[in-house]
């Protein structure tokens, strides 16, 4: 067990391990241990780096990056933080997973290398279930209910390119969108974008809001390298969210621009290769496309005879996300727009 057990009526039991006090005052360096028991490791398990800083009382944020492990900013950001921040500078508590989904860290990759799981397409988990089920089900259940709040730090990864960004869902709950818009404001990206995802159950970020947690997530480049500008977003970010909510002194960073909001409304905005080969863009990001357009070309590189497969606009509006590297194949997803808040 944990030594932070949820309250009564919560679930109780979990296989992780865990070796930091996340009610002790202080700095803590540790893990969670995560069981993995394989052909070469019998009673093996698999330690995730997790650090807690808290001092005195005050709200706990979440911090989260390499939920996807091909998406690299917000791992170095919280890297960096996790080294500088000391008790000191804390009133309540910061806790800090670098490397949330550690296999897919280390490969690399958005998937888990032992199971195959994309751990953002599986919570709230199951503790009877695949190493990455094991993991979502001890971070819904017991880190969850310690956070008022949670930062979990994307990019495009290795198969999308996006303009950097904050990211919430459309929610029924008026009251949990208008903290949120306050937080995507505090943390100071260029765009924040509400969405309603073609497939947003499962995410980590919809078991949050499913629980009233106010939490958020990014965009903050993409292409399967580190963007300097994502980066430095992410770095001043962060800063931020912890001086919104109090926990550390400000002040606040300015940004380069105030936060624009924008919208994802539906699947229309969403648009997917209708054929294999190489995907050659018409537009750079941030442009102004028209519904009827083509938003890009995809050639059979094995028939010269044959003309590309054209990838049409859906919707009008701006060009947030492109594909992010040269080759796709058939319900890839070529390229996303949004449109303004009105
Ligand atoms: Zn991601």
């Amino acid at each position: 067990m944990p030594e932070s057990a949820p309250a009564s009526g919560a679930v109780r039991r979990t296989r992780v391990i865990v070796d930091v006090d996340f009610d002790k005052a202080g700095k803590q360096f540790g893990f969670l241990r995560v069981p993995n028991s394989n052909n070469d490791s019998a009673w093996g398990a698999i330690a995730i780096p997790v650090v807690v800083v808290k001092n005195g009382n005050g709200p706990t944020l979440l911090l989260t990056a390499g939920t996807h492990g091909d998406e690299y900013e917000g791992q170095i950001a919280l890297h960096d933080l996790a080294r500088a921040l000391d008790p000191g500078m804390v009133q309540g508590r910061v806790i800090i997973l670098p490397a949330h989904h550690f296999p897919a860290c280390l490969a690399g990759t958005r998937t888990s290398p032992i199971d195959g799981r994309d751990i953002n397409r599986i919570f709230p988990g199951d503790d009877r279930g695949s190493f990455a089920q094991i993991l979502s089900h001890y971070v819904t259940h017991f880190l969850l209910p310690m956070a008022d709040a949670v930062m979990d730090l994307h990019s495009g990864g290795h198969s999308l390119e996006c303009m950097p960004c904050t990211m919430s869902h459309i929610l029924d709950d008026r009251e949990v969108m208008a903290r949120t818009t306050g937080f995507a404001a505090a943390f100071g990206a260029p765009m924040h974008i509400m969405s309603r995802e073609v497939d947003g159950s499962g995410t980590f970020q919809w078991t949050c809001e499913e629980r009233g947690i106010l939490a958020m997530s990014s965009e903050l480049g993409g292409g399967n390298r580190v963007d300097l500008r994502g980066l430095r977003i992410t770095e001043r970010g962060v800063r931020n969210l912890l001086a919104y909510l109090g926990i550390c002194e400000g002040p606040v960073a300015p940004a380069e621009n105030s936060t624009s909001f924008w919208l994802l409304p539906d699947a229309d905005c969403y648009h997917f290769a209708p054929a294999s080969g190489i995907y050659r863009p018409f537009h750079p990001l941030g442009s102004q496309v028209q519904a009827g357009e083509p938003a890009g070309a995809i050639y059979d590189i094995a028939d010269p005879a044959k003309p590309p497969v054209m990838v049409m606009f859906k919707r009008s509006g701006l060009l947030w996300t492109t594909r992010g590297q040269g080759r796709i194949a058939t319900g890839d997803a070529s390229a996303v727009v949004i449109v303004p808040r009105s």
